[in-house]
């Protein structure tokens, strides 16, 4: 291994909507390193199908969003958060479209308007969308407009470790992050004056995930080394209908078909939404993970059928054609064949604590997009909320950020190369693969769509094994990307099964068979674990 030291202004870990859009915001006056640990477009960001929610039509109000996403969260949002998300969205969608995003529009006449559908739980139609393939063309513009800023240096494949954090309680700061450049096996040294964490979800942690594979949990894991509060793991949000089928990984079809008329059936062609709420497809995704889950377990189906052959083909090939392809590489024609769908680990609730700036409890450390834990979602995400919370929160880390730095003359403190001591290199990797499968099984089995406290304690002891395993392994070994993954993964499932086991009740996408109800008196607050809550930036 070889050592480098590099500082500049900002480091941006992560390079999704958040990581993106925050780096264009940030003037020229100021040097910015972007490390993404794969390839610049990889990311949870552009998967995202359905599209961005914000009011725009004018029958719409910020009332009404606000509304939908506090019912969502099932008492748990916060609600100054919920409407400065809400008041601010429209403002950050003007600048998507100002980037060049093209979101989908519809002909009414001679005029030409936003195409705006609707998903569960949103009580008007408030999503723009770019077909079906939002998440795509709103990175695409992204990308092509980072791409002209001289001052943003941009790492590919290279993966933040830990953070670089002085001093002690109060006084402590955040400078930077050990980062392992994949290609030469370098861990460099990147100081930077302002630090944000922009690293996204961890559906990796679980079996069966809509999630691509860069979604490890990673800044949540660095954070909590650090000592930053970790807030509301318990909330893993399950996608209710991924594709089912052996050669399909992680493919997701869009909640928006179900918004378009999609029902769901058992293998037999019987609907049965209906008979676990009076929403039917159109109840929140929770609820419909659930019912689906219920209808597998009780019944033994290895998967259950959605079914949009009411509509009309051309419409379902011009509305859906990502979908339609992608299916249609697997032998399903959704116009003519009901599609065969499983829950999916989708959308993480919970995760750094930040406050309404995106600052965390360490200054000079932020963290926007999913690995935040803003108090927006409360215990369920609503539909389409996260990329409009990541760009929001983006913009918001920048404003506290450009004020941090005004007339901040401080330069980074000298920090020690890593050192590997006496690591080699593994020649033991199938101990991290089978590791990995056996947290993702663990977590599935045991922490999955419903739990109970037996289970629990099981997928307790077995963590707390696998984690001592791992740190034999981490100090034996070189780091490599897979380890430092799978640390992190151990570390974000132990996060998960200790909220979970805090939370004796059923609330949002936290359900457990031993507390169905939900119980307002005790536990209508946030599971923050990792540091006292005096440390914690959001009080409530
Ligand atoms: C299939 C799918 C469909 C979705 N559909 C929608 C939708 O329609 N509407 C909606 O609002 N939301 C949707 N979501 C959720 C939404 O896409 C995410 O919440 C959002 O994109 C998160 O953005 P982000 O910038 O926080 O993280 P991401 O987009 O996941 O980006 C994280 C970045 O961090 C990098 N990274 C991670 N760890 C490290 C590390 N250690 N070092 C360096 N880099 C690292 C990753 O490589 C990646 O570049 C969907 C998600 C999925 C998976």
């Amino acid at each position: 291994m070889g050592y480098l030291m590099t500082a500049s202004d900002y480091l941006i870990i992560g390079s999704g909507i958040a990581g993106l859009s925050l780096a264009l915001k940030i003037s020229d006056n100021y040097a910015v390193t972007i490390v993404t640990k794969d390839r610049l477009p990889e990311s949870n960001s552009a998967y995202a199908q359905g599209g961005i929610a914000s009011v725009w039509s004018p029958d719409d109000s910020f009332t009404s969003h606000i509304q939908d996403t506090l019912v969502a969260g099932a008492g748990l949002c916060h609600p100054d958060v919920v409407e400065t998300m809400v008041r601010e969205g429209p403002d950050r969608i003007r600048e998507l479209i100002a980037l060049g995003t093209n979101f989908s529009r519809r002909s009414e006449g001679e005029e030409t308007e936003y195409d705006l559908g609707l998903e569960g739980g949103h009580s008007y139609r408030r999503i723009l969308h770019a077909a079906d393939a939002t998440g795509q063309e709103i990175i695409r513009a992204l990308i092509a407009a980072v791409q002209q800023r001289p001052n943003v240096t941009i790492l590919e494949k290279h993966v933040g470790i830990d953070l670089l954090v002085t001093g002690h309680a109060a006084r402590r700061e955040c400078w930077g992050a050990y980062v392992l450049d994949q290609e030469t096996n370098t861990v460099k040294t990147l100081a930077a004056r302002v630090t944000v964490l922009c690293t996204g979800g961890a559906g990796m942690v679980y079996l069966y995930t809509s999630n691509p594979d860069v979604a490890t949990g990673d800044g949540i894991a660095m954070a909590y080394r650090a000592g930053v509060p970790i807030a509301n793991m318990e909330f893993f949000q399950f996608h209710p209908t991924c594709l089912f089928h052996p050669q399909a990984k992680s493919f997701l079809i869009s909640e928006a078909l179900r918004g378009e008329g999609a029902i769901l059936k058992r293998p037999d062609g019987q609907p049965f939404m209906s008979q676990y709420d009076p929403r039917a497809e159109l109840a929140p995704r929770d609820v419909v993970a659930r019912a689906i889950d219920t209808e597998m377990k009780q019944n033994g189906f290895s998967h259950v059928l959605l079914d949009i052959r009411r509509r009309e083909a051309d419409y379902l090939r011009r509305r859906f054609p990502a979908i339609s392809q992608r299916c249609l590489e697997f032998g399903i024609d959704l116009t003519t064949d009901p599609i065969p769908v499983v829950p999916a680990a989708h959308y993480l609730c919970g995760g750094v604590v930040v406050d309404l700036h995106g600052a965390t409890s360490i200054p000079r450390l932020y963290a926007a997009g999913e690995v935040a834990m803003t108090g927006l979602h409360g215990a369920n995400r609503l539909a389409s909320n996260s990329l409009l919370e990541a760009v929001v929160f983006a913009q918001r880390v920048f404003l506290h950020a450009q004020a941090l730095l005004k007339g901040d003359t401080s330069g980074c403190p000298t920090f020690p190369t890593w050192n590997p001591s006496h690591a080699v290199r593994s020649n033991e990797r199938v101990v991290v693969t089978h590791t990995w499968e056996e947290i993702r099984r663990l977590m599935w089995d045991y922490v999955g769509v419903l739990r109970t406290d037996r289970r629990l304690a099981s997928a307790r002891r077995g963590i707390a094994l696998i984690q001592k395993e791992i740190r034999d392994y981490y100090w034996k070994f070189l780091v490599t990307t897979d380890l430092l993954e799978l640390r992190n993964l151990a570390t974000v499932a132990e996060l998960i099964i200790r909220c979970a086991s805090q939370r004796k009740e059923s609330r949002g996408s936290h359900a457990t068979a031993d507390y169905p109800d939900t119980d307002d008196t005790e536990w209508r607050r946030d599971t923050v674990v990792g540091a006292t809550v005096r440390d914690c930036p959001i009080r409530r």
